[in-house]
């Protein structure tokens, strides 16, 4: 979840992010997260129930872990 500060010409700059999960903050420096976090952002279409709405979220690095600790087939990973 992020809270956006507003300037001039209609630019927007990430002031704050928070794990939808937890709640926790996430330190934002310079626009930069100081942590890696997980950021989603999904148009649902046509063919789903959600017709054209857009959902975003964002969560910290244990929360990450928690999720995909529930899936049935594991992530894929890759070095590098
Ligand atoms: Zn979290």
């Amino acid at each position: 979840m992020r809270q956006y500060q507003y300037h001039l010409k209609e630019e927007r700059k990430t002031e704050k992010i928070f794990c939808n999960q937890c709640g926790k903050e996430i330190i934002v420096k310079n626009e930069m997260p100081q942590e890696d976090i997980l950021t989603v952002e999904k148009r649902w279409g046509y063919f789903s129930e959600k017709d054209n709405e857009v959902h975003r979220f964002d969560l910290c690095e244990s929360c990450y872990d928690k999720l995909i600790a529930q899936f049935v087939i594991p992530v894929e990973k890759e070095n590098g």
